[in-house]
């Protein structure tokens, strides 16, 4: 098995405008599952393909087991990579793509014969093992690429997008079978996707990327209640996390946070944030954590819901008239862009709220 470290790894494309890593920092632990997830085109795929030797290093240093792995050939490296399109061979049955690694590599045909045997168990194919790919839906090829690349005991997998073909439904399960499968073969696993929910659902830690630099690579708890930054911040959760603008100020003798019409009064941590940095800062609020209050008071404000999606448990609220100013300072271009596209407040509150559209609601 292998632990892989990025040091201060660049890539630059001949001809490509915008280097796609930039002193890129990463070590994955020995067995480890880490999940590489941003934006399109942050460079989940170039760090992907560095690994399988695929990609050629511009700069810094790539080491596989402290080996440096710069120039070492694909084949050398041990590495299994299960793309999103399957590269099954159609004309072979189950069993026969399943076996192809091993048989290549010379093994003893009772030794395969079990192998297969024991992976098709594993991920529950052993009544397909005669079929052709054809003749198998979208998540059962997805199971058959699997199987290939677990036959052969990598040193570690490789995942670039490997859902993204699926139905909301089967990935939702494959989801939960492919963190199951690491577990259980503890094979160091790197797993690409633009996806933050099979980002914070199935990896042990989370690198999240932007614009070829590693943002926060941390647990999907710390994830989401400690970002790093503004990126984070708003990348991980669903639906995004509310910024609104405030001001540090005091309110009744103790510190307190005034958002426009909102006035929040502060702990324990508004007293350490006062010391720090007074005046204006940026309020992250995750609309899960927003609740309809029964009448104006302290650390309300009042706002119309000017949409209203029910989600069936849950109520989504679009929010305008609420006097807050939505935050955008310190942001880059593309952050800018998330807020003017998304320039409402959003609340997620339980359904028992009979709240429609326009209603005037107290949060
Ligand atoms: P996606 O989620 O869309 O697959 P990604 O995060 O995997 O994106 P990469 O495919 O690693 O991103 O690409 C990173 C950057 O490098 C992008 O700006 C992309 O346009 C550029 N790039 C990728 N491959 C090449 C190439 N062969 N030649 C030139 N530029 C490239």
């Amino acid at each position: 098995m292998a632990e892989i470290t990025f040091e201060n790894v660049s890539k630059t494309y001949p001809g490509g405008k915008a280097a796609a890593l930039t002193d890129f920092n990463l070590r994955i632990e020995d067995g480890e599952f880490i999940v590489l997830v941003g934006p399109s085109g942050c460079g989940k795929t170039t760090a992907l393909r560095m690994i399988a030797g695929l990609e050629d290093i511009s700069g810094g240093t790539l080491r596989i087991n402290d080996k440096v792995a710069n120039d070492l050939a694909p084949r050398d490296r041990d590495i299994a990579m299960v793309f999103q399109s399957y590269a099954l061979y159609p004309h072979l049955t189950v069993a026969e793509n399943i076996a192809f690694g091993l048989k290549v590599r010379g093994a003893k045909p009772e030794v395969i014969e079990k192998k297969v045997r024991e992976t098709a168990e594993l991920l529950e194919l052993t009544e397909f093992l005669e079929r052709k790919p054809a003749r198998l839906s979208g998540g059962q090829r997805q199971r058959v690429a699997m199987g290939r690349a677990l036959v052969r005991s990598p040193n570690a997998f490789l995942m670039d997008e490997p859902l993204s073909n699926l139905d909301a439904r089967l990935r939702g399960q494959m989801r939960a079978e492919i963190a199951r499968l690491q577990r259980l073969s503890a094979v160091t696993t790197v797993y690409v996707t633009h996806d933050q929910v099979e980002a914070m659902t199935m990896g042990h830690r989370v690198a999240v990327m932007n614009r070829g630099t590693l943002q926060q690579l941390d647990t999907p708890r710390h994830l989401y209640d400690k970002p790093a930054n503004m990126f984070v911040a708003s990348f991980i959760g669903s639906p995004p996390i509310n910024f609104m603008e405030g001001e540090l100020t005091a309110h009744e003798g103790g510190p307190a946070l005034a958002c426009g019409p909102l006035m929040l009064p502060l702990g324990e941590a508004g007293r350490r944030l006062s010391s720090r940095r007074p005046g204006k800062v940026i309020l992250g609020m995750r609309p899960e954590h927003m609740k309809i209050a029964p009448e104006a008071g302290s650390g309300t404000f009042g706002a119309r819901a000017a949409f209203v999606e029910d989600l069936g448990a849950t109520l989504l609220l679009h929010m305008d008239e609420h006097g807050i100013a939505i935050g955008h300072a310190n942001m880059v271009e593309d952050d800018r862009d998330l807020m003017t596209t998304v320039p409402k407040l959003k609340a997620l509150v339980d359904s028992s709220h009979r709240i429609q559209r326009d209603d005037r609601v107290h949060l």
